[in-house]
């Protein structure tokens, strides 16, 4: 108790605002639509083949699809799979499942079919929606639940189901659900701050909590107006795109453009073409625009945010495109999958608009708490001194799904959730992240956990230890390298161990370096001392 009253905690600038956490996700966001007008306001466009599904169509179409899962054997607390690009099936199946009371796994299509059968096996997955082509991918897992079921958005192989059988059904059959506030409705995986990816238990209340953080109240921190067109290009699959483009778009009433993937040519022909307002977009893309060429051959004159966020964003990149876009408001959110991601959001955003720094990544989101702690002592610290950057409020995960211990040891007994991340905030309010104290690398904002590649390494017959930490990349962030001990007597290559983990994992978690040591430098309890082999590569090891 005494160190609650001396524990130092920063708030948002904004007032706190009324947040209906009683509500269903899917309630909440399309709690907008009684207004006439908002019924056949465009909702979700198609990038590809530029159909258009309005609001009224999408809440309609969820609908059925809750009943379609429901008649294949879907029940409240379930897990279903996507995986799929960024598409008009993917968010109605989200939304369906939440109409449901189940839950969503997604994963990244690319993924190896080891990396899918980990996630589908360890979430239980009832149901996996995916397309044709990745069927060759996910049928092994048939194998593990024999009951599970496949369905796929374009023309089913033998076995499978088309979507139409989920989109088609009649709404009318679907049961009364009593969802609870606290019951799953996502289902991210993160490694979190160490270890292997785990399933994070993201609620109704949680996600309602925070988007109504972001959008909702008078003066929202993420300002959507709705006649805002967004572009949704960041993949669904990772939170940052379901929750700070889709679900914030959905309740703003916001019209939301779908790209299955990122190209920069056809993305700056979309904005044109569509007028998008608003581009959530990350670092490696933010370097893309700023790269390109021919920029002046579009007319990008629509744009009014660029929001990065999921991984730094460098302040000369930053600089040179505030310089090319003059009229665009650019700024950092700051977010990590178990904070439900959203943790700090620059007031640039807001409604009405507050002066920032550049370099920073916002101020800590309203209705929640942020402190900065000593990683070796635990005690809070006060402003512009560096330290781990903890987060509390209702919108945080509920947990690691099956993993107490994991939970425990990322969220405190005050409910305080230790993010890894090493921060200071400044006179004004607002964040800068300035270290990563865990082990995660990310790769263009997508994760690699060193822990899995080091499992996989040690595997191999030939490899008798292994690390695998970041080395600092201009176009990626950072890639995964390896520091690996060879087993007595074996001379393996370097091609040889990259061939190896690249069979296995999706190509961002490709190993790009290997160097060869005598030993892993590790602490009396055998952790692995990463910061001295980062230390190594900084220093330019291996020359
Ligand atoms: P994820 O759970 O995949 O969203 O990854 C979360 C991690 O990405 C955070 O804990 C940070 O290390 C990093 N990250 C996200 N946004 C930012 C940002 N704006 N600046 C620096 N690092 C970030």
């Amino acid at each position: 108790e005494t160190k609650q009253q001396t524990d130092i905690i920063f708030r948002s600038r904004l007032p706190d605002i009324y947040i209906p956490k009683h509500l269903p996700l899917h309630t909440y966001c399309f709690q907008n639509k009684q207004s006439p007008e908002h019924v056949s306001r465009p909702c979700l466009i198609n990038g590809v083949t530029g159909q258009v599904y309005s609001y009224a169509e999408v809440e309609l179409t969820a609908r059925k699809v809750a009943a379609g899962l429901n008649r294949l054997g879907v029940r409240q607390g379930h897990v279903i799979m996507v995986l799929l690009p960024n598409s008009p099936e993917f968010v109605l199946t989200f939304l369906g499942a939440s109409f449901r009371g189940a839950m969503t796994t997604a994963a990244n299509p690319f993924f190896t079919p080891a990396e899918i059968l980990k996630q589908a096996k360890a979430s239980k997955a009832r149901l996996i929606i995916t397309q044709a082509a990745y069927y060759d991918k996910v049928k092994d897992y048939l194998e593990v639940q024999n009951d599970a079921k496949i369905v796929t958005v374009d023309s089913p192989p033998e076995g499978c189901l088309h979507f139409s059988e989920l989109s088609q059904s009649d709404e009318n059959d679907l049961p009364d659900v009593d969802i609870q506030p606290d019951d799953v409705v996502a289902l991210p995986y993160s490694s979190g701050t160490t270890g292997l990816p785990k399933g994070v238990m993201l609620t109704h209340k949680g996600l309602v909590t925070s988007v109504a953080q972001q959008v909702d109240g008078e003066n929202p921190n993420l300002y959507y107006d709705k006649d805002d067109v967004v572009l949704c290009v960041l993949p669904l699959f990772h939170i940052y795109s379901l929750n700070s483009v889709l679900l914030c778009a959905l309740r703003a009433g916001a019209a939301i453009l779908i790209m299955p993937k990122f190209e920069i040519g056809l993305l700056l022909k979309l904005i044109e073409k569509h007028r998008v307002s608003v581009a959530p977009i990350v670092p490696p893309i933010v370097l893309a625009i700023s790269k390109y060429p021919e920029l002046d051959k579009y007319d990008l004159s629509s744009l009014r945010v660029l929001k990065s966020g999921g991984a730094p964003l460098g302040k000369e990149l930053e600089d040179s495109v505030r310089c090319k876009f003059p009229n665009v408001t650019l700024g950092q959110g700051y977010g990590m999958t178990e904070a439900g991601p959203v943790l700090t959001m620059s007031l640039a955003f807001a409604k009405k608009p507050f002066e920032v720094k550049a370099g920073g990544c916002g101020t800590v989101v309203r209705n929640a708490e942020l402190k900065i702690v000593d990683p070796e002592s635990g005690s809070s610290l006060p402003r512009n001194q560096p330290g781990e950057i903890c987060i509390r409020g209702d919108q945080i995960m509920k947990g690691y799904l099956n993993d107490p211990e994991a939970t425990k040891r990322t969220i405190d007994d005050e409910g305080w959730l230790h993010t890894g991340d090493i921060g200071l905030v400044d006179d004004d309010d607002e964040l800068f992240i300035v270290d990563r104290l865990k082990e995660l690398i990310k790769y263009k904002g997508f994760q690699v956990a060193p822990a899995e590649l080091e499992a996989l390494l040690l595997t191999h017959p030939y490899i008798s230890d292994a690390a695998v930490v970041p080395m600092k990349d201009e176009a990626a962030g950072e890639i995964p390298v390896a520091f690996v001990v060879r087993s007595n007597g074996s001379n393996i290559t370097e091609d040889e161990i990259k061939q190896f983990v690249s069979k296995e994992v999706v190509f961002y978690k490709r190993i790009n370096r290997v160097f060869f040591i005598e030993a892993i430098p590790k602490s009396p309890s055998g952790k692995i001392l990463r910061k001295e082999l980062r230390a190594k590569l900084a220093a330019g090891f291996p020359n």
